[in-house]
C-alpha cells in the first residue's frame, strides 16, 4: 500500500492484537454497532458492525472526481424518474424477461396513468464506484451502480473516521489520521427526509421508515431517525402489512398520518412475499406520501437503465446544453452492453463467451451476490440462448481494481491479513418540489472492503466490512 499502512505495521503480530482489541472496543464505544445473526431482531444482543483493521488508500484526485460528481448523478436520476418515455423504451424488454422488473414496471404503468398525487420528490441515493488501476494505465474512477431504493451504511459510516483516527493514534500513526476526513452522511440524509416532510405540511404527520422482517442493521437506520427525532419529526417503523389508505389519498398507520415514507424494503423479491406487499407498495405509490423513492426513481437505479445511459447521445437527451456535465457523468462509466434481442445483444453474447473473465452478468437485482462472473457466464448465457431470458441481464466490463492488505474484523473470525478490494460510495440527496429543485446536495461517503477472494456481495450479504478512505 503505498503511502499507506507501512509494511513493519501491517506484519506486527503483537501489534494487530493489540490494535484489533482496541479497535472492537472503540467501534463499541462508537456506536459501530450490528445486531448478531442469532438475534437480528432484539437488541438485547449486539456487536460492531464488521470493519477493517485499517483505513484503506484512495487516491484524492478519484476520491473528489466522486464527490463532484454527486449533484450531477441526483439531476440525472430525477429527470429519469420524470421521463416515462424514456423509462419505458429502456426497461420494456427487461420488464417482459425479468418477472420483478416487470410488477415494478406494471405499478409505475398504473401510477403513470392515473397521474401523480404528490407533486414533492424526495432522492436518497448512492452511487457506488470502484478503481480501475490497470498496469500502465492511469487510474480510473469507474461507477459499479447507482442505488435508488435503500442505500445503506450512511448511519454507520458518520461514525467510523473516529474509530479509524484512534486506531492510527494508538498504531503510532496519528500523523496519518488527518487523510481520513469527517464524513456525516446521516446528518445529510435526515436533512433531505426533513425538508420532504415540512414540504408536505402537516405536523402531527410522521415520517415512517419502512423496514425488512430482519432488523439486524437496525443501528444504521437509527442514526438517521434519532437526527429526525432531534429535529421534532415523529419517526415510526413499519413493515409493508401495515398501511391503509384514508380520506385524499392520504397514508395512515395506525391512525397517523404518514407524510413520507422511507424504503428501506422493498428492493428485492424475496420483499415481497405474498400479493398483499404488491398491493400495498402500489397503495403507498398512489397515495398522496412522499416516497422516497417513488416508483420511477426506483426503476431509474436498475442496471438496465445503467446500461442504456451508456449508450452514445443517451446523456445528451438529459442534458442537451450542458456537453461538459455529460462528460463528467461520462468519464465515470465502465463498458455497458445490451442483450437485447438483435444483432447487438449477439454481439455482446459473443465477445462474453470469448472472454468471460473481462465480465461481469448482471441481473436486475440488488443486495450483493446475484451477478455472474468468468465462466458462470458462459453457462448463463448458453442456457438463455435462443429465448429472450438474456434481456433479464446486461453486461459490463469488470473493473481491475489493485488489492491491498488488510485486516477484516468480523465477530469470531480469526484476525488474519487478506488481500483487499474497496469500494467507494458517494451519497446523494435531493428534493423537488414541482418544478423547483429545493435540494441538491452531495452529502457524504463509505468506503466497503472485501477480501479479493469474493467476485460479489456488499456488507449485509456478510463479505464486504466497513472502511475509510485514507487520502493519499
Ligand atoms: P448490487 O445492487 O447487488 O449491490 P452491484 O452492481 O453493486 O449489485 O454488484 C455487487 C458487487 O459485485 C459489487 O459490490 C462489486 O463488488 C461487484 N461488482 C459489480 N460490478 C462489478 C464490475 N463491473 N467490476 C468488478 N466488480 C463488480
Ligand atoms: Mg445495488
Ligand atoms: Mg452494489
Amino acid at each position: 500500500m503505498e503511502q499507506g499502512i507501512p509494511e513493519a505495521i501491517l506484519s506486527d503480530t503483537r501489534l494487530l492484537q493489540d490494535l484489533a482489541e482496541v479497535a472492537k472496543d472503540t467501534a463499541l464505544l462508537n456506536g459501530v454497532l450490528m445486531r448478531t445473526k442469532e438475534e437480528p431482531n432484539s437488541s438485547e444482543l449486539v456487536t460492531y458492525a464488521p470493519f477493517t483493521l485499517f483505513p484503506t488508500a484512495v487516491p484524492r484526485g478519484v476520491f473528489e472526481q466522486a464527490l463532484a460528481v454527486q449533484t450531477q448523478y441526483n439531476l440525472l436520476v430525477d429527470k429519469i424518474s420524470q421521463d416515462s418515455e424514456f423509462l419505458e423504451e429502456a426497461l420494456a424488454s427487461t420488464a417482459e424477461s425479468d418477472d420483478f422488473t416487470g410488477r415494478l414496471f406494471s405499478i409505475y404503468r398504473q401510477t403513470i396513468k392515473e397521474g401523480r398525487s404528490q407533486s414533492v420528490v424526495l432522492g436518497l441515493n448512492r452511487s457506488d464506484y470502484m478503481l480501475d488501476q490497470q498496469e500502465g494505465l492511469p487510474t480510473a474512477l469507474r461507477q459499479i451502480e447507482i442505488n435508488t431504493i435503500a442505500a445503506s451504511f450512511g448511519g454507520l459510516a458518520s461514525h467510523t473516521p473516529d474509530l479509524h483516527r484512534h486506531v492510527l493514534k494508538v498504531a503510532g500513526l496519528s500523523d496519518l489520521s488527518h487523510r481520513i476526513l469527517d464524513n456525516n452522511p446521516a446528518a445529510g440524509l435526515a436533512r433531505g427526509l426533513a425538508k420532504a416532510w415540512e414540504l408536505y405540511g402537516v405536523e402531527r404527520a410522521v415520517v415512517m421508515f419502512l423496514v425488512e422482517d430482519v432488523q439486524r442493521n437496525i443501528m444504521d437506520h437509527r442514526c438517521v431517525e434519532n437526527e429526525l427525532w432531534s429535529r421534532d419529526i415523529p419517526t415510526i417503523r413499519r413493515k409493508f402489512e401495515d398501511v391503509s389508505l384514508g380520506p385524499d389519498k392520504r397514508l395512515f398507520v395506525d391512525g397517523q398520518e404518514v407524510a413520507v415514507v422511507y424504503f428501506r424494503n422493498g428492493y428485492m423479491p424475496q420483499n415481497y412475499p405474498t400479493e398483499q406487499s404488491w398491493e400495498t407498495r402500489l397503495l403507498m405509490e398512489r397515495s398522496r406520501a412522499i416516497k422516497c423513492p417513488d416508483i420511477a426513481t426506483h426503476l431509474a437505479g436498475t442496471k438496465k437503465v445503467q446500461q442504456v445511459l451508456a449508450r452514445p447521445g443517451v446523456l445528451e437527451r438529459f442534458f442537451p446544453e450542458q456537453p461538459q456535465v455529460v462528460q463528467q457523468i461520462r468519464a465515470t462509466f465502465a463498458g455497458l452492453y445490451t442483450l437485447d434481442q438483435g444483432q447487438e445483444g449477439d454481439k455482446t453474447v459473443a465477445m462474453a463467451m470469448a472472454n468471460p473473465e473481462q465480465f461481469v452478468l448482471k441481473p436486475q437485482r440488488e443486495g450483493g451476490g446475484n451477478n455472474f462472473y468468468g465462466s458462470e457466464i458462459c453457462r448463463v448465457l448458453e442456457e438463455a440462448r435462443g429465448s429472450s431470458k438474456r434481456t433479464a441481464y446486461i453486461l459490463m466490463d469488470k473493473v481491475r481494481a489493485r488489492a491491498s492488505v488488510n485486516y477484516l474484523l468480523r465477530r469470531g473470525a480469526p484476525l488474519q491479513p487478506s488481500q483487499c478490494l474497496s469500494e467507494l460510495g458517494v451519497f446523494g440527496v435531493y428534493v423537488r418540489q414541482g418544478t423547483d429543485m429545493v435540494m441538491n446536495e452531495c452529502v457524504g461517503h463509505l468506503l466497503r472492503t472485501k477480501s479479493s477472494e469474493h467476485a460479489d456481495g456488499g456488507v449485509a450479504a456478510g463479505v464486504a466490512v466497513l472502511d475509510n478512505p485514507l487520502l493519499v
